[in-house]
């Protein structure tokens, strides 16, 4: 297989983190007004080159890739050579390599399944914000296609992380309302954006249309405003901190908060009642009739006061705890002392089933949220009644198939907490244990070096430095040496943490 090389840059530095060998594919569908390499726009042309010469040519500069440089394909539109770029991502990723593709979403999507899961880093360009001035900008009415493209990432199996790129032409997107529809628009990737940039305007590829004799369509067109742009460029890092903000807490809120159903009227739980109860419960469908009493003599339904605790870490397995009204919090408190709460459980839940059946000690802490009736069935009568039941043993395994998943998704939750809110989040830690209010701003005097900063927030060295390099561009701080921070914007650090 081949695939066709317009060139290669070697040392490159901005199309992606670190140190990158970047690969311009030839061909793009496009035809964007202030294109700087109309010679990559032509399908035709371009060096063949094999998947195995690619991973040569990254070998050679491998050394100078550090802890997040890597391989790049730029273009053109790489997504354009779909079958050829899935091939050589295989072949680098196979061998290690850091990978990034810098795309406007253009290509065949039946490589994608193939090719986004192999992608750490992609380069988003957002042309423009609208079908009409999509249309405009690039020649081709595909706005649609370009917002598929975004749909469907997610479901691609991309994983990595996003660098989204706009082009600000003077007269064209140069104002706050347009910078408001740039993050709306991105608004289904958010979780996987670390960094949005806006690349002022520029002339310096104009000759090239002189040369290929081709009309330049932006002729007379000033160059963008370098220091407009920088504003702009934070005005709409801070819209889209402040959306991420707002979204995050509406997921986490919809995690504690599910609505309270009804309280069904208080009764009288003796022993009948706590028959009906088992019966009514498709847990226990399966329980022999001539057992139903033996049961009933060894299960006890319990009042729960609200922040009673049920079980605390390291309980051992001797009871599994079915509710039949109220809610209980499943959490555990984290190295911060702060509370993360894995599941809310309410009527019909139950919980210790698993650790019953493979007797591993409580690992979560269970507290009631409202008052609670719980069904407490001791380990016994469980293996006595329960552990040979069918439609218990399905039970618990469905529940515990369900509750691995809401924990995945959870993490993932988590762990989109992307560079730019683990930096921000350091820096106000760090604000409040050590910053010195000064008039210049809050003042870190840093013990600690890049790299162990970098550890601490669970970022890479060469991330944090980054990071904080972006952050001063943004003029959120301002660094003094290697070890004084000050910070300038605490507000707009705060947009960016829950
Ligand atoms: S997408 Fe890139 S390569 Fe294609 S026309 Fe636009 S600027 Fe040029």
């Amino acid at each position: 297989m081949r695939g066709y090389v317009h060139s290669i840059e070697t040392m490159g530095l901005v199309d992606g983190p670190g140190t990158r060998t970047v690969f311009f594919l030839q061909g793009c569908p496009l035809r964007c007004a202030y294109c700087h390499n109309p010679d990559t726009q032509r399908r035709a042309g371009g060096e063949p080159y094999t998947p195995e010469q690619i991973l040569e040519v990254a070998k050679r500069y491998r050394s100078y890739y550090g802890q997040e440089g890597g391989v790049t394909f730029s273009g053109g539109e790489p997504l354009l050579q779909g079958e050829f770029l899935a091939a050589c991502l295989q072949i680098l990723k196979r061998e290690g390599y850091n990978t990034c593709i810098d795309t406007s979403g253009f290509g065949n999507p039946k490589y994608y399944q193939q090719i986004l899961p192999l992608v750490d880093t992609l380069i988003l360009d957002v042309k423009a914000f609208d079908r009409a001035s999509f249309a405009e900008l690039t020649m081709v009415d595909g706005f649609q296609t370009y917002l598929q493209f975004l749909a469907s990432l997610e479901d691609s199996g991309f994983e990595g992380q996003i660098w989204v790129r706009h082009v600000m032409v003077p007269g064209w997107t140069d104002n706050e309302q347009a910078m408001r529809r740039f993050i709306e628009l991105i608004r289904p990737i958010w979780t996987r954006v670390d960094r949005i940039e806006i690349l002022p305007y520029h002339t310096s590829g104009v000759q090239k249309y002189e040369r290929l004799g081709l009309p330049y369509r932006l002729e007379g067109v000033e160059p963008m405003d370098k220091g407009r742009a920088k504003e702009l460029e934070i005005y709409a890092n801070k819209v889209f901190a402040e959306g991420l903000k707002a979204q995050r807490q509406e997921q986490a809120e919809k995690l504690r908060g599910q609505p309270e159903k009804p309280e069904a009227a208080a009764a009288d739980l003796g022993k009948s009642a706590l028959l009906s109860i088992l019966r009514g419960q498709p847990l226990f469908s399966d329980l022999a009739e001539e057992d139903v009493q033996d049961v009933l003599e060894q299960v006890v339904l319990a009042d729960i006061k609200a922040g009673e605790y049920i079980f605390k870490t390291g309980d051992p397995p001797e009871f599994m705890y079915l509710i039949y009204q109220g809610q209980m919090k499943i959490f555990i408190n984290t190295m911060d002392g702060e509370e993360q709460i894995f599941y809310i459980y309410r009527d019909g839940d139950f919980v210790g089933g698993l650790n019953l059946l493979v007797q591993t000690p409580y690992r979560y802490i269970g507290q009631a949220l409202t008052d609670c009736k719980v069904v407490v069935i001791p380990k016994a009568a469980f293996d006595r009644y329960f552990y040979d039941s069918p439609v218990v043993l399905r039970s618990v395994l469905v529940k515990s198939f369900e509750r691995i998943r809401w924990a995945e998704d959870l993490i993932q939750r988590l762990a989109t907490s992307n560079a730019s809110m683990k930096t921000a989040g350091l820096l106000l830690k760090l604000a409040k244990r050590i910053g010195v209010e000064t008039e210049e701003g809050i003042r870190l005097e840093l013990s600690m070096n890049r790299e162990e900063l970098g550890s601490y927030s669970g970022l890479r060295r060469e991330t944090i430095t980054r990071k904080l390099g972006e952050f001063k561009e943004l003029g959120y701080i301002e660094l003094v040496g290697n070890k004084v921070i000050i910070i300038k914007d605490l507000e707009a650090l705060e947009s960016y943490v829950l």
